[in-house]
């Protein structure tokens, strides 16, 4: 009995007989260099395998979908060859069950391409089947026997490709399950891969934007560089020009300290120089200090030659509207050096209508000439009277009093001559402020030789044998609060007034707002008591003190600069009213002080033991400036007026009586 055989082999054989031997083992990727080759190569080295796979599948696919037909429709040709009009023996029944099975089994699908019945048909030995008769029992047998043998052979052969097959499949299934295992590790390897290749995109990311920050940074950065480029540039050119600055500068140094050297070498000879004359200087100041007090001493004889008591006469000019006085009325013959020398005779005539000739025409004028030290006609100016007088503020300063009057009767020019003509101009300013600028400059000049000086400014006024402050301020302004003269202490010659300012001055701004004031405080008082300034005597005095530190001398003096009230007198044939007899009071009160003065200066010129300095506040006060060592000084002022020649002539003989004085030699006040 042949051994049965399942469909499926059969099947597998014919399908083994048709499909074209599989080469699968040649196309799988060489161990050991999957690994080695990238994603792409990977899925080429995947490649093969689906292909692989896809071919395994489409040969069960084959194998399954493929209708047994042309197996099975073999069989009944064969069999309807040899057995169909024949009885069903043993096997025929087993045949024709299998074709009708498969026959049932088949499925109305798509008609598989049928075959050929004559590729399929069984051709034994080459022979050509030939149809035995029914009878032919016997050769059916031995047909069905060569029949069986055929199909035992084929069996064989089949089984053998079968075994084939299923080597093969097992072969291919462990392929299978190795490529696997093997896809199973490649996908384990793509997902790291793939992870890998995240979180490489998420660095990448990362570095993008990093880069794109580094990109901007670099910007920023270039940016800057070029700024700072430019700058480098200025200040290459700013370098440049500090170099060749330096260079200049380098250069002038040298210069400058060729120069230095140079100049250092003169500073040394200059030093020996200034050694020597230092020493020069120390040998003159010695002996210029020798002729300063040499020239001190000169000065001194040369106003005690010139006198110590000397008179000038002062004639003011006919002011405008005044009557023009006759001619010849007043001379100034000039002296014995001629025109040139200056006047110092004065010639006034005076007609005198009571007396008469006896041929009863009018008597000839009388000529009454008077020389004094120094005549000053009517056109003289400031300047030229401060010029004579200029010498005698030098002696203040040498130490000697000085004490100068301006006398004459009111209107004459006293106070024009003191204190200077109205409106501040400087040509017309007066002794007072040009004596006192001539003190300070001179002074200033005497510093040099190691004298310092201080000034103390005192202006007051006598009115009715009252003393008062002129250089009053606040409430006692104009008022002129009284005032006594005295002892600056006990046993102590100078004299000082209670109730006064003295002023401390040093320079002509400070005299010139003491002068204004005084005019000022002379002013309101003016308004009290009519006229009062002309019928009081103002006395300005300037303590003079001065000290040579080096050689411990010291000297002081006063300088009285007086402004005499008005020497007329009153008419005595006037009827006195009250207000006359008031104004007779004044009067006897001037022309007292006036005498007195007149009484002193000849009891000093005569050197009477008794001085009546006492008789009058204004001898009491001046006391120190008129004694033996001063130096005086009188203005007598005259009018050119002949209505005023009485008047002239009074004062005239004043100041002749006390021109022929001469007090005793000066001395200066040393300490
Ligand atoms: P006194 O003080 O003696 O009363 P003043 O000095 O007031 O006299 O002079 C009277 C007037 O004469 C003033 O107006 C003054 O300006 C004027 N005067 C006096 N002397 C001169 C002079 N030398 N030159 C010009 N004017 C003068
Ligand atoms: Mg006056």
């Amino acid at each position: 009995m042949e051994p049965q055989r399942s469909p499926l082999l059969e099947v597998r054989g014919n399908i083994q007989l048709k499909r074209p031997p599989v080469k699968a083992p040649s196309r799988l990727p060489l161990p050991g260099t999957r690994f080695k080759r990238g994603p792409d190569q990977m899925e080429d080295a995947l490649e093969p395998e689906k292909k692989r796979t896809r071919g395994l599948d489409t040969v069960t696919k084959i194998a399954t979908s493929r209708p047994r037909a042309p197996a099975l429709t073999t069989v009944p040709q064969t069999q309807g060859q040899t057995t169909a009009p024949k009885v069903p023996k043993k096997t025929g029944p087993r045949c024709s069950t299998a074709v009708a099975t498969a026959l049932k089994n088949q499925k109305p699908g798509p008609a598989a391409p049928a075959q050929k019945p004559g590729a399929a048909a069984p051709v034994l030995g080459g022979r050509k089947p030939t149809k035995r008769p029914a009878w032919d029992l016997k050769g059916q047998l031995c047909d069905l026997n060569a029949e069986l043998k055929c199909c035992r052979e084929r069996t064989q052969t089949l089984d053998q490709e079968n075994q084939q097959l299923q080597d093969q499949l097992r072969e291919a299934q462990q392929q299978a399950k190795s490529l696997g295992a093997e896809c199973k590790t490649l996908e384990g390897e793509l997902a790291r891969a793939q992870a890998q290749a995240e979180q490489g995109q998420q660095e990448l990311g990362n570095l993008r934007a990093r880069v794109l920050e580094l990109e901007e940074q670099l910007g920023t950065q270039q940016g800057l560089v070029q700024e700072l480029q430019k700058e480098q540039l200025g200040l290459q050119e700013e370098r440049r020009g500090l170099a060749a600055r330096l260079e200049e500068q380098e250069r002038r140094l040298q210069a400058s300290e060729a120069a230095l050297s140079g100049s250092q070498a003169e500073v040394a000879s200059l030093r020996q120089e200034a050694t020597t004359q230092a020493a020069l200087l120390v040998e003159q100041g010695e002996r210029l200090h020798g002729l300063e007090m040499e020239r001190r001493r000169l000065h001194n004889q040369l106003q005690e030659l010139k006198g110590n008591i000397r008179v000038f006469c002062r004639v003011r000019p006919v002011l405008p509207g005044e009557p023009t006085p006759p001619p010849g009325f007043l001379l100034f013959p000039s002296g014995p050096g001629g025109p040139s020398d200056p006047p110092t005779r004065l010639s006034l005539s005076r007609s005198d209508e009571r007396r008469g000739t006896l041929s009863g025409a009018p008597a000839p004028p009388t000529r009454h000439d008077f020389s004094f030290d120094r005549v000053f006609p009517p056109g003289s100016g400031q300047d030229e009277v401060f010029e004579e007088i200029a010498m005698l503020v030098q002696s203040a300063l040498d130490g000697y009093p000085v004490c100068i009057f301006a006398y004459g009767q009111t209107g004459s020019g006293k106070t024009f001559t003191m204190e200077g003509g109205p409106g501040g101009d400087p040509q017309l300013e007066g002794l007072i402020p040009r004596a006192l600028r001539h003190l300070f400059s001179v002074a200033q000049e005497l510093g040099s030789q190691g004298w310092t000086y201080s000034f103390v400014a005192s202006y007051v006024e006598i009115y009715n044998e009252t003393v008062r402050d002129l250089l009053a301020t606040g409430t006692r302004k104009g008022q002129g609060g009284e005032c006594e003269i005295r002892r600056a202490g006990p046993g102590s010659e100078e004299l000082t007034v209670t109730n006064a300012r003295y002023v401390p001055v040093s320079c002509e701004k400070e005299v010139e707002a003491l002068l204004h004031l005084a005019h000022q405080n002379r002013a309101v008082a003016r308004t009290a008591q009519n006229e009062r300034s002309s019928r009081s005597h103002s006395v300005f005095q300037l303590q003079i003190s001065g000290e040579h530190a080096g050689r411990g001398l010291q000297c002081g003096a006063p300088l009285s600069l007086v402004d005499l009230a008005g020497s007329e007198r009153l008419d005595p044939g006037l009827t006195l009213g009250p207000g006359e007899r008031e104004r007779l009071r004044e009067t006897q009160a001037i022309n007292s002080s006036l005498s007195t003065l007149g009484l002193v200066i000849m009891a000093l010129s005569n050197k009477e033991s008794h001085v009546p300095y006492r008789n009058s506040k204004l001898t009491y006060l001046l006391q120190n400036s008129l004694g033996g060592s001063a130096k005086m000084l009188m203005f007598v002022n005259i009018s050119p007026l002949e209505e005023n020649v009485s008047e002239s002539l009074n004062s005239l003989r004043f100041a002749s009586k006390v021109n022929q004085c001469v007090i005793g030699t000066a001395q200066a006040n040393r300490k």
